[in-house]
């Protein structure tokens, strides 16, 4: 007989190996099963990137003494008993295999109580229980890990810096209280407070806590219904930028997921407002009947599956674009009014938007820097400022600690200040009245509001990109005969799709006339084509169907209206008269998307009465 059953602790080792990859990993699921237990206070004690020790205690309902044990089984769970279950679960758990897993790995010792009798404590070595006895009846359950790993040496090598394993760690803890605002997080590393959250059900506030209380500042709620999804959440104003899409949080049914489609369809939602190569910070909670997802994706995978997917994509995508249309988005200075209750709000300068303007609290720093880890994407110009902030927090800063009660008048103001912004669309620039031209590249203008300066080309672009995509709006089959016809000579790989395609292009109004030898002759051009750049869309089609295998007419007019709105717009160093420079300030204000130019860079940037009676020292 050569196949015998292997012993429990051994398969259990064996299933650590997917559960449990690194720290992260033993946090990620003994906080979830403390979420799972209805705690509303969860603490997070880890000491050396949770190498060391990582300790988690709840408030949650804790378990009888009979269970203790049984809950270090494989498959022993509380959450499903039967297959229809599976169908409902509710739960952030319920596979059964998490605490085996981790205590096959690990020194574990666990005190747990339901609060009506005294609690039990049970200690484990490598999944082996080595000690059995009676703790406190404070209601909830503290479980201890220490030595992680010391019996798997291999994946103790594999073992990142603390650095990297902390980022792990603090990206995750993020996510959570994210997740689940009405729960208060305590989060510490060697003693050093993380991040706190209030446990208010606020979102903003744990937004303020993790992101900082500058990002929390710009940040847009959005909020939308349909009979199949509820989206709730946060979008920051463009005019705050990352260099990484891991400020992207998408939590969907109270769970964190990560889903490209619907960070692209976030990204398209920012349409043109965002500059090239910079990521917006959103928190989306997405809510939908659970019947609708399927949960059972592998344990580690943050992936999930759902119906009606495409709805929720455009929906998503839609909801942000139509918050934008409706937010006053002009950077300025920030003013600091003079009622003592509004004194949270610090003044800041923010004269570039591709950069966080925001001073964010030592608290935050750690987190900040950490999430970078998550997509393991990396950005220097973000890693200098991190690195300058985490020398920073090695000297001991103060940490910016926010009472709950100032936290709350902030955020009142904050929403009363949203409230605000929502404008009708010609409202939401007000007129400004020329002044003058500054070295032949910037009109200076000014209002009741203060003063304006206007990048004249930026302000320019973004007129005639909308001039241009009303214009090629109209997709019709109708041609026209061009003047002298194009020739074109295409690669062996070009030429196959384009006989391939032929049907869909001519369509879409091309005919390709083949004269052998991939050449080929297109003697019309479709009307919706922007004239004098027949030649650059075409090969702006053939590239596209190269690329995506399909023809996305919506986009290729999107590009040539881009490319029009550009080449035909006046560069710096181009003199205005008075005239000239009214009548473009009108036409922006008119525009729909009046704050950035098609690329992303801002427009207008606009210097408050106040803030200029400030400067010089005119009001204190
Ligand atoms: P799962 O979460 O998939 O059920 P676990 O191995 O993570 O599996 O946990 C096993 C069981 O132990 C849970 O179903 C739950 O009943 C119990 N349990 C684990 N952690 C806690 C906790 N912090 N508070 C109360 N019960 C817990
Ligand atoms: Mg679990």
């Amino acid at each position: 007989m050569k196949i015998f059953q292997m012993p429990e602790t051994l398969a259990n080792k064996i299933a650590a190996g997917e559960v449990v990859e690194r720290p992260a990993s033993v946090v990620k699921e003994l906080v979830e099963n403390s979420i799972d237990a209805g705690s509303t206070w969860i603490k997070i004690d880890v000491l050396e990137a949770g190498l060391e020790q990582i300790k988690i205690t709840d408030n949650g309902e804790g378990m009888v003494e009979d269970d203790v044990e049984r809950a270090f089984l494989r498959h022993a769970t509380s959450k499903i008993r039967n297959e229809s279950d599976l169908f409902h679960v509710h739960t952030l758990g319920f596979r059964g295999e998490a605490l085996a897993s981790i205590a096959s790995v690990c020194r574990l010792t666990i005190k747990t109580s339901q609060g009506d009798s005294a609690g039990t404590y049970l200690s484990l070595e490598g999944g082996e229980v080595k000690e059995r006895g009676k703790s406190n009846a404070r209601k909830g359950t503290e479980i201890t890990v220490s030595d992680l790993f010391y019996n798997t040496p291999a994946r103790l090598k594999y073992m990142k810096t603390i650095h990297t394993e902390l980022g792990h760690i603090t990206d995750l803890l993020n996510r959570l209280a994210l997740s689940h605002p009405e729960i208060r997080f305590e989060a510490s590393h060697n003693g050093k407070s993380l991040f706190k959250t209030p446990g208010t059900g606020d979102l903003l506030q744990v937004i303020a806590q993790i992101y900082g209380m500058g990002v929390a500042r710009k940040m847009v709620p959005i909020n939308v219904e349909t009979l199949d999804f509820n989206i709730k959440g946060y979008i920051a104003k463009p005019e705050i930028t990352r260099a990484s899409r891991s400020y992207i949080s998408i939590i969907l049914n109270g769970r964190y997921i990560k889903s490209i489609p619907i960070t692209q369809a976030i990204i398209r939602g920012y349409h043109t407002l965002l500059p090239i190569g910079r990521s917006p910070i959103v928190v989306l909670q997405v809510n939908m009947d659970p019947i609708l997802v399927d949960v059972n994706v592998h344990p580690t995978k943050l992936e999930a599956r759902f119906s009606k997917d495409k709805e929720l994509y455009s929906l998503v995508e839609e909801q942000i674009r139509t918050t934008f249309r409706q937010t006053r988005l002009i950077p300025e200075l920030e003013q600091k009014p003079k009622e003592t209750h509004k004194q949270s709000f610090q003044p800041t300068f923010n004269f570039d938007s591709t950069k966080p303007i925001v001073k964010e609290s030592q608290m935050n720093v750690v987190a900040n820097e950490m999430n970078k880890s998550f997509f393991q994407q990396e950005d220097k110009e973000d890693h200098n400022i991190a690195e300058k902030q985490s020398v920073a927090s090695d000297n001991e800063i103060q940490q910016e600690e926010l009472s709950t009660e100032t936290l709350k008048q902030t955020f009142e103001l904050q929403r009363e200040h949203d409230k605000k912004e929502y404008l009708a669309l010609e409202d939401r620039v007000p007129v400004m009245y020329p002044i003058g031209q500054l070295h032949g590249t910037y009109i200076l203008a000014q209002n009741e509001n203060g003063f304006f300066m206007i990048d004249q080309h930026a302000a320019q672009e973004r007129i005639k990109y909308e001039f241009f995509k009303k214009k090629l709006g109209q997709t019709t089959k109708e041609v026209q005969e061009l003047l002298i016809p194009i020739t074109f000579e295409f690669s062996k790989q070009e030429s196959i799709f384009i006989e391939h395609y032929k049907t869909e292009l001519e369509g879409v109004g091309l005919f390709f006339e083949s004269f052998g030898n991939q050449s080929y002759i297109v003697r019309s051009y479709p009307n919706w084509f922007p004239k004098g750049f027949e030649e650059e869309v075409i090969r702006e089609m053939i590239e596209q169907i190269m690329h995506d295998e399909r023809i996305d007419v919506e986009s290729i007019r999107e590009d040539a209206a881009i490319l029009m709105s550009c080449k035909r717009s006046i560069k710096a160093n181009h003199f205005l008269n008075h005239d000239d420079m009214f009548r473009l300030l009108e036409d922006l204000r008119k525009t729909t998307d009046p704050f950035t130019c098609p690329h992303g860079r801002p427009i207008i940037v606009h210097f408050t009465t106040y803030e200029l009676e400030k400067m010089f020292k005119r009001v204190m």
